[in-house]
């Protein structure tokens, strides 16, 4: 039997392990990756944060990595559309492929099931894995795996976030950006590159706030009560056109709350679950707010093509499989910037 490195999710409740598995094989329609990067996100110490029980929607033991990039190694019989030595990314959000989203395009909101790698089935964090499709691989190019490997949603989902408020970004308004971290610096960049606003960024951490400035934010000041006096000055009292939260927590959506102008939008990208109140004379006259699941597919193209341009680049630390247990650590030590 051959086998291969995995980093896996095997009890609930503990951490990730490397563990020697078996390589496996590509059947029909599928592609076997060689894997030359997988990117650690906190969405995986989300999953093995779940308590075990019935609730608990994994299947262990699971291979971690939902963000990942590979080159096509082998085809199982009948796969067709893509060649042996192919460099590719790995799209996450795996839908159906056959219900009206999915048909939309819009395979990240599938009316049937969510099937990820590293979520659903065996993830990128090994020496090999498995494609279910050719239709969720997208063309890499010469492009640095390492540094692309997590354009797959460190990248995607703050372009899903940004892209539907493109058009109403143009000179003379304001973006809020709160939480400048793995996904916020990516935000960043995305409205520096795709719009003409003015790009204010959020942050408790100077070292964060002075990294903003440095991917493009104009302004960027500590996310305490008084950034809404210095939102405020900066935009004649009017507010924030759109508010992108990369938190999600109750003192950031309280923010954005307190920040959005008449009119404007607040989109809320990150996970920790606050809540923001919306109804009439709570929230300010004729603003949305909109809550991000992942990107699509042809969103993903997109933002390879940001990234070719120069115009995205995600910052990375690098790892070897190794070490993806103290990886982990780390990250929920927060010592790690991504
Ligand atoms: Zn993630
Ligand atoms: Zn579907």
């Amino acid at each position: 039997m051959a086998t291969m490195k995995a980093v896996q999710y095997v009890t609930f409740g503990a951490g990730a392990e490397v563990r020697e598995v078996e390589k496996p094989t590509p059947g029909p329609g599928e592609v076997l990756l060689k894997v030359t990067a997988a990117g650690a996100c906190h969405s995986d110490q989300f999953i093995m944060g779940m308590p075990a029980g019935p609730e608990n929607p994994y299947r262990l033991p699971l291979t971690l990595g939902h963000e990942g990039a590979g080159i096509v190694e082998a085809l199982g019989p009948g796969t067709k559309n893509v060649e042996v030595g192919e460099a590719v990314l790995v799209f996450g959000p795996q839908g159906c492929g056959r219900c009206h989203a999915c048909a939309a395009g819009n395979e990240n909101n599938c009316e049937n099931f969510m099937d990820a790698p590293g979520i659903n089935h065996h993830g990128a964090m090994a020496e090999y894995m498995i494609v279910k499709d050719v239709r969720h691989l997208v063309p890499l190019g010469d492009l640095d795996p390492i540094a692309s490997a997590s354009l797959t949603d460190a990248g995607l989902t703050p372009y899903h976030a940004i892209k539907p408020a493109v058009t109403r970004l143009i000179p003379g308004t304001t973006a809020v950006v709160i939480g400048v971290g793995g996904l916020g610096h990516v935000g960043v960049q995305i409205l520096k590159a795709m719009t003409s606003t003015r790009i204010v960024a959020l942050d408790v951490s100077a070292d964060k706030l002075a990294f903003a400035r440095e991917v493009g934010a104009d302004e960027a000041f500590i996310s305490d009560e008084g950034a809404i006096a210095q939102v405020r000055a900066l935009t004649g009292g009017r507010g924030a056109d759109v508010v992108f939260d990369f938190v999600g927590a109750q003192p950031t959506l309280d923010l954005a709350h307190a920040l959005v102008a008449v009119m404007g939008e607040v989109v809320i990208v990150g996970v920790a679950q606050g809540s923001i109140p919306v109804g009439y004379l709570t929230m300010k006259f004729d603003t949305s707010v909109r809550v991000v699941n992942w990107g699509t597919r042809a969103e993903l193209m997109e933002v390879v093509e940001l990234a070719r341009r120069g115009a995205v680049a995600i910052h990375t630390e690098e790892f070897t499989l190794d070490q993806a247990t103290e990886i982990y650590e780390r990250m929920h030590a927060g010592t790690l910037r991504r």
